[in-house]
């Protein structure tokens, strides 16, 4: 009998936006275990010492090179983190997932093409094959035996999926589906054993196929010549005539845009954690080069100018890190007290809570997806001006860290779609009840009226910023609540204001994982210990209540005229009152962090 996933309270998905969970409920990098640290280990030791000496030749595209790495991979179990025991798999748990997908991105080329595999490629199978179908695959793709590639997007459909014109009929006889039409974009294309494709059968009914490369008709295209990435095959996909056999039909017919989806939940969140390690690398590559290269006789790394990148590359760093632990370790309690409640344990029952934790953490997702994929830019963008003129140069790797980043503003959801789903999602569960956001916007209309309160403030560590978040989600009501007002159901159609109030949530989530971590580091190890953590909190914490002041008063301006709006900004005034922070002082605190160790300074922190 199916069961209900049911998160633990106070941990449903959005439910951030609601709810002040304290220090200790959430999880930090810090409260990874032996195993998992140990996967993570064994991820970074295989790139450093297996991928990225072969750089050169992966980015001129030897033939054959990449697909034995990948094979390679997986002999050392770093390909079958997402599949169950059962079907030769690891069956790891979400952070340890996470951990192995962070430490396997230093390098760009390889990163995508390991999510392409054992993410996109792998992923639709596990949650949607039939047993046949698992037994059948799952085991090949676990090895590396066989590679994976997940054929959505087409030339004229990327965003706009469902817009797809490959179509898939039955023969007369009931026993194939013939396939016709063009893939584009399609990673791990000129290699893979397996394509996950999408047509419409009838035209009509998007349906998802597993397509093996033998079968007659598929035939990949043309390496792409692409602006990044170079380390990893993009081809387009040509589906002539393509013979699939009727059992080869994945899930359901016309049921295409729920394995799509779904997939793309995972693969948001996996693309966030993928983010952090990249940026780890860069960051220690500019810390290490700051100490190198002279100029008016002294080295750039005590140019405050440069302090300041670092410290503003580790800060963005931790709150990312800080939002991407804290969402796994949510997934991972969901999943686990979903199969405490009365599953049995078996492999489907797992599989099928896996996804609807999945699709609980949507939100939480599409919010890694953004922001990891923004911070990484501004990452590699650093490191480039640190480096100079050598910055631009192919020798040197932030020239290609530069370069690798900026697909992730661009597939699996572009983010502009993912700004929009933000929203759409948490309009729908307010909508159904879910997540109580019409109750709160209605108690925070109470509130305005009273007036401003003199509430006791608590004087722990970093209780000030406590406060600017708390207000901070005060603000989100207040614009959202005018929004849904004034717009309803149209709301959608304003896609400006849908966005700024989308900035305004991923901040929130952002600023309010780093203000947890640094409070729970402080009280584990004493605020002595965790000063540069706290440090960077409270800049973090300060610029983007300054982010979310100025998307509110955007989304404001939008909303309301005359008295109205000089109201409404005034109310805005009240909460977005804070006190200043000495940013400069603390980002060299924070730059020093870096500086003693020539790299990332929290880790595992
Ligand atoms: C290197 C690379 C690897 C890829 N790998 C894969 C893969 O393995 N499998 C796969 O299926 N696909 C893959 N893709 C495709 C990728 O997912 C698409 O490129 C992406 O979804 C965007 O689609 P598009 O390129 O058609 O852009 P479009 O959809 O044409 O978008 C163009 C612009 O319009 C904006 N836009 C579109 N619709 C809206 C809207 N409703 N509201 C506001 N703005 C909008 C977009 O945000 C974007 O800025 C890959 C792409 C690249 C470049």
């Amino acid at each position: 009998m199916a069961t209900a996933t049911t998160t633990p309270q106070g941990t449903k998905g959005g439910s951030f936006l609601l709810e002040s969970p304290r220090p200790e409920d959430v999880f930090t990098p810090a409260d990874l275990n032996d195993d998992q640290k140990l996967i993570g280990q064994s991820a970074e030791e295989f790139v450093i010492k297996e991928v990225m000496p072969h750089i050169k030749n992966l980015e001129a595209k030897k033939p054959g090179l990449l697909p034995e790495l990948v094979k390679k991979a997986g002999e050392l179990g770093l390909l079958s983190g997402g599949i169950p025991e059962q079907y030769g798999g690891a069956g790891l748990d979400k952070v340890a997932t996470t951990i192995l997908t962070e430490k396997l991105s230093i390098y760009g080329g390889f990163a995508v093409t390991h999510g392409a595999h054992a993410g996109i490629g792998t992923l639709p199978i596990v949650y949607f094959g039939t047993e046949e179908q698992k037994k059948k695959y799952l085991p090949k793709l676990a090895t590396g035996e066989w590679i994976g590639a997940y054929c959505l997007s087409e030339p004229q459909a990327g965003s706009d999926a469902q817009n797809s014109l490959t179509r898939a009929e039955l023969t007369p006889d009931g026993q194939h589906y013939i396939l016709n039409g063009q893939k584009m974009w399609i990673t791990n294309g000129g290699f893979a054993d397996i394509y996950i494709v999408f047509a419409k059968i009838g035209g009509e009914k998007l349906s998802a196929f597993i397509v093996e490369r033998t079968f007659p008709g598929i035939k990949p295209g043309n390496e792409e010549h692409k602006m990044g990435i170079h380390g990893s095959s993009t081809t387009p996909v040509f589906l002539e005539n393509c013979k699939v056999p009727k059992e080869n039909l994945l899930h359901e017919v016309g049921r295409g845009h729920i394995v799509a989806f779904n997939i793309l939940n995972a693969g948001r969140f996996t693309l966030g954690a993928s983010a952090v390690g990249g940026s780890k690398y860069v960051l220690a590559t500019a810390a290490k080069y700051t100490k190198e290269r002279k100029a008016f006789g002294k080295a750039i790394g005590d140019f405050g100018l440069m302090r300041e990148k670092l410290a503003e590359m580790a800060i963005q760093l931790f709150a990312v890190e800080s939002m991407i632990y804290r969402s796994a370790g949510n997934m991972e309690t969901a999943m686990a007290s979903a199969s405490h409640n009365g599953s049995d344990g078996n492999a489907g029952e797992k599989i099928q809570n896996t996804m609807k934790v999945l699709e609980e953490y949507a939100i939480e997702s599409s919010i890694a997806k953004v922001y990891g994929s923004e911070m990484l830019d501004f990452v590699v963008d650093e490191a480039v001006q640190i480096f100079g003129g050598y910055g631009f140069h192919e020798d040197y790797p932030v020239c290609r860290a530069y370069r690798d980043s900026r697909i992730n503003r661009i597939f699996e959801g572009t983010n502009e779609i993912n700004r929009m789903l933000i929203i759409q999602m948490l309009m729908k569960r307010a909508m159904g009840g879910q997540l109580a956001l019409i109750p709160a916007a209605m108690k925070l209309a109470d509130e305005i009226l009273a007036g401003p309160s003199f509430e006791e403030t608590d004087d722990g560590v970093l209780a000030a910023e406590a406060t600017v978040v708390a207000n901070c989600k005060k603000i989100f009501l207040q614009s959202a609540g005018g929004a849904v007002q004034k717009f309803r159901e149209k709301l959608a159609d304003e896609q400006e204001l849908v966005a700024a109030l989308s900035n305004i949530v991923m901040e929130i989530y952002a600023m309010e994982s780093s203000l947890l971590r640094a409070q729970k580091a402080a009280d584990g190890k004493g605020q002595a210990a965790a000063q540069p953590m706290i440090d960077a909190a409270r800049v973090f914490i300060s610029d983007a209540a300054e982010r979310v002041e100025h998307e509110a008063k955007r989304a404001i301006a939008a909303l309301h005229e005359g008295d109205m709006l000089t109201t409404q900004m005034s109310v805005l005034k009240r909460f977005a009152k804070r006190a200043p922070v000495d940013t400069i002082a603390l980002r060299r605190n924070v730059a020093a962090a870096v500086q003693s160790q020539d790299r990332y300074p929290f880790e595992g922190k």
